[in-house]
């Protein structure tokens, strides 16, 4: 008899999404006439910017002649876009990273996953609490997570680093001795950023204590703040204890298009192991490349035009995400976030769980956010809105919250 991954029947369902979908489909179903405003789910909604376009036209055209056709390509991605990557990603902040420290992927969640792959189940994981969940679950799966404790909302096995208002949304050192660390910086949920000497602090935490930090940078083209790290290898040190996940799904709206793509320095060796080799080799049995033509487009991003284009979209954002905090502190509410992120994380009012002002937004405002309690127990207390919605929806949606009376 076939035997499964046990790990499975531990995961609890995944709640949260599902959840807000049944509350939001009931009210609709009561109130079929109400103009819902999505500011819930973390996807973009601008198309593609032209430079990007006209590169995947382009490279479309290639395939349709046996001259330029291109069959299965690099599996650790095509030249042209680990070059464009170290010149403008890190070169251009001072940061010496190798074009065959790059693996081109198809977005930041298959890598977050896969990384386990390179881990023993025998690890102590640690993760910022509340976080995002395929850091966690992923572990779970592998079998490196315990037991799922309904009552606590955790793993047993899981080190939970609180951040929230309090510690000012960086984690603490934690007090059992990790070994694999996730920070997300800018952060999702909490839209919060760990500065330059924050940051510092783990990566000296993880060389002392032969840990590696997975860091995942989805969001780092939201910093606008000086003295905030767009990549952990800004920091001295981290090239021998950190792995760095980026994405173009946020930067350039590639969430339907699928790129991204990861960092692993070959001075990172545990057990006498190359990491990067270790990668390198998972990657090129399991994994046969990014599309030639998405990788077309994505590189597109690092030309003049196209640099322009995806700051002018992420320009939108951000202005939406000023709307979004300057509305609901007009409102009187304590926001954190949205200064370096399209995510604002915004305190309920006192006395308030999240699911009940979830549920308050939901049908005297027809707002839908998401609440902080799904994303760790220490989210409880707090809302994420996400600024990747439209501008006039989005300023419609604070003029209803103006209008709340509380
Ligand atoms: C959106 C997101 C990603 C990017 O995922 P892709 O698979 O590249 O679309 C990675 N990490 C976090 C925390 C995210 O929110």
């Amino acid at each position: 008899m076939a035997k499964v991954n046990e790990n499975y029947a531990k995961l609890p369902g995944s709640y949260l999404f599902t959840e807000i979908a049944h509350r939001t489909a009931r009210y609709m179903e009561e109130h079929p006439d109400a103009k819902m405003i999505k500011m819930g789910i973390g996807d973009v909604t601008r198309p593609l910017v032209p430079a990007v376009l006209e590169a995947m036209h382009d490279a479309v055209n290639d395939m349709s002649t046996s001259e330029n056709f291109h069959g299965y390509g690099p599996e650790q991605g095509y030249d042209f876009l680990r070059n464009a990557i170290v010149e403008n990603d890190f070169a251009a902040r001072g940061v010496d990273i190798a074009a065959d420290e790059i693996f081109v992927s198809d977005g930041a969640k298959s890598d977050c996953g896969n990384i386990g792959d390179l881990f023993d189940v025998d690890n102590v994981v640690a993760v910022c609490d509340p976080v995002y969940p395929v850091y966690v679950d992923t572990n779970a799966m592998a079998g490196r997570a315990g037991d799922y404790d309904e009552a606590a909302q955790n793993w047993t096995n899981i080190v939970y680093m609180p951040t929230t208002a309090e510690n000012g949304f960086c984690p603490a050192l934690p007090e059992r001795d990790a070994d694999i660390i996730y920070l997300c910086s800018p952060s999702n949920p909490t839209g919060t950023v760990l500065n330059f000497d924050q940051l510092k602090v783990w990566v000296d935490y993880a060389n002392e204590h032969d840990a590696i930090i997975l860091f995942d940078a989805a969001y780092e083209r939201f910093i606008t703040e000086e003295n905030v790290p767009h990549s952990i290898f800004e920091v001295p040190g981290a090239k021998t204890c950190a792995i760095e996940f980026r994405s173009f799904s946020k930067t350039a709206g590639f969430t339907g298009a699928r790129c991204g793509y990861t960092v692993v320095p070959k001075d990172l060796v545990r057990d006498g192991q190359s990491l990067n080799a270790m990668w390198n080799r998972r990657q090129t049995t399991k994994f046969n490349g990014a599309s030639y033509i998405i990788q077309r487009g994505a590189a597109a991003i690092y030309t003049p035009e196209g640099k322009q284009q995806i700051e002018d979209t992420l320009d939108y954002y951000r202005a939406n995400a000023r709307v979004i905090k300057e509305g609901l502190e007009a409102a009187g509410f304590t926001v954190f976030g949205a200064v370096n992120s399209p995510y604002v994380w915004c305190k309920t009012p006192e006395g308030m769980g999240s699911w009940e002002f979830f549920d308050l937004l939901l049908t005297k405002a027809n707002i839908i956010t998401t609440p902080g309690a799904g994303f760790g127990p220490s989210g409880e207390g707090y809302i994420r809105l996400t600024a990747f919605g439209d501008a006039e929806a989005t300023k419609e949606a604070m003029q209803r919250i103006a209008q709340l009376e509380l």
